[in-house]
C-alpha cells in the first residue's frame, strides 16, 4: 500500500501563540495574540497609531518578555535562539540613535565583523543606488539616509526574517511606496520573510501581498491583500436577517456593528464558492474602509 504523499510542513519564520504582554501599570496591549508568518510572505503590519505594533515586533523578535505565550523563531524559543538563528534576523527599529558619530562605512564594517555571511556587492550597490555618503558622521545624515542605512545594515547579511517598523517613516510620501517596492525585491526572490509595520494605507497598495489587521491585542485578521478586496463585503439587516444569513453562509463574521432600529451591519470574508440568497445586499469595501472596520 502506498501512502498519500504530504509536503513536507514548512516550519514558520515566526509563529505566536497566545502572546499577552502589558506594561507596568498600563493596559494590555497584546492580548492572547496567535500569529505566523511563513517564508516566502511580505506582510505589511497595519494598526493604528498606538494599536501595539512596535510592542508585537519587539516581543516577536524576543526583545520583550510576555507574561503569556509562547513565540518561535524559525522553530526555536524566540528567548533562547542560538548564534545560528539570531543570524538569520534583520531587524530596522523605528529609531536607532546609536552609532551617531560613526560613518556609513565604520558602522557596516563594525557590523560585518557579527556575521559569517555578508554581501559586501549588495551593501556596495544599495549605499550608491540609495544616495548615502560613507564618509560622513552618521548624525550628520538626514533623517530619510539614516533609515536608508539601517536597512542596508539590516539587509547585508541576507537575513530569512526582515522585521522593519515603520522602515519609510521619514522619507517622502513620493518616495515610499516606490522604496518599499525595491526592497522588497530585495528579499523575496530567496523565499525570506519580511514584515514590516505602517500606519500609511498607500504604503500597502502593490507592495505587501499580505495584510495583518492589528486591533485590541490581537492580529483581527490576514489575508492576501487582493483577496481581501475581493471577498470581504458588508450586509446591513435587521439582526433576525443577518443571523440567518451568517447561519446560511457558513462563517463567523468578522465585525457587527449594531445600528438603530433593531439593524445592524455585519463585516464577512465570503468562502470563495459563497452563493448569496436573492435580495441581499452586499457591499464592497476598498483598502481605507477596511481599515477604519478592523483596526
Ligand atoms: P504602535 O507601534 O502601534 O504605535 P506601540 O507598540 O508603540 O504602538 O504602543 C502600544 C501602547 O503601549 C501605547 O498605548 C503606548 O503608549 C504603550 N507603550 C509603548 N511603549 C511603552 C513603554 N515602554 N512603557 C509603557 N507603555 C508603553
Amino acid at each position: 500500500m502506498t501512502s498519500p504523499h504530504f509536503p513536507p510542513a514548512e516550519t514558520p519564520s515566526a509563529a505566536l501563540a497566545g502572546v499577552t504582554l502589558r506594561y507596568p501599570k498600563g493596559p494590555v496591549v497584546l492580548n492572547g495574540l496567535d500569529w505566523q508568518l511563513l517564508p516566502g510572505q511580505v506582510v505589511g503590519l497595519l494598526g493604528r497609531n498606538g494599536a501595539g505594533k512596535t510592542t508585537l515586533l519587539e516581543t516577536l523578535l524576543g526583545l520583550r518578555e510576555p507574561e503569556a505565550g509562547r513565540i518561535a523563531l524559525f522553530g526555536q524559543d524566540a528567548a533562547r535562539l542560538d548564534d545560528a538563528a539570531r543570524a538569520r534576523i534583520g531587524y530596522v527599529p523605528q529609531h536607532s540613535d546609536l552609532f551617531e558619530s560613526f560613518t556609513p562605512a565604520q558602522l557596516l564594517a563594525y557590523f560585518r565583523s557579527f556575521y559569517p555571511r555578508w554581501n559586501e556587492a549588495k551593501v556596495e550597490g544599495l549605499m550608491s543606488r540609495w544616495d548615502i555618503d560613507r564618509d560622513k558622521p552618521i548624525r550628520k545624515l538626514s533623517g530619510g539616509q539614516k533609515q536608508r542605512l539601517s536597512i542596508i545594515r539590516a539587509l547585508a547579511h541576507e537575513p530569512d526574517l526582515l522585521v522593519l517598523d515603520e522602515p519609510v517613516a521619514s522619507l517622502d510620501p513620493a518616495g515610499r511606496r516606490d522604496f518599499l517596492r525595491e526592497l522588497v525585491g530585495e528579499v523575496l526572490d530567496r523565499g525570506a520573510t519580511v514584515v514590516f509595520s505602517t500606519h500609511i494605507l498607500s504604503d500597502l497598495e502593490r507592495v505587501a501581498f499580505n495584510i495583518a489587521f492589528l486591533s485590541q491585542g490581537r492580529i483581527a485578521l490576514q489575508a492576501p491583500l487582493d483577496e481581501l478586496l475581493e471577498q470581504v463585503r458588508a450586509f446591513t439587516g435587521s439582526v433576525t436577517e443577518m443571523a440567518a444569513l451568517m447561519a446560511r453562509l457558513g462563517v463567523p463574521p468578522l465585525k457587527r456593528t449594531a445600528l438603530q432600529a433593531g439593524r445592524e451591519r455585519v463585516l464577512v470574508r465570503l468562502p470563495a464558492d459563497a452563493a448569496l440568497p436573492e435580495g441581499v445586499a452586499a457591499e464592497r469595501l476598498n483598502l481605507d474602509d477596511l481599515f477604519t472596520e478592523l483596526t
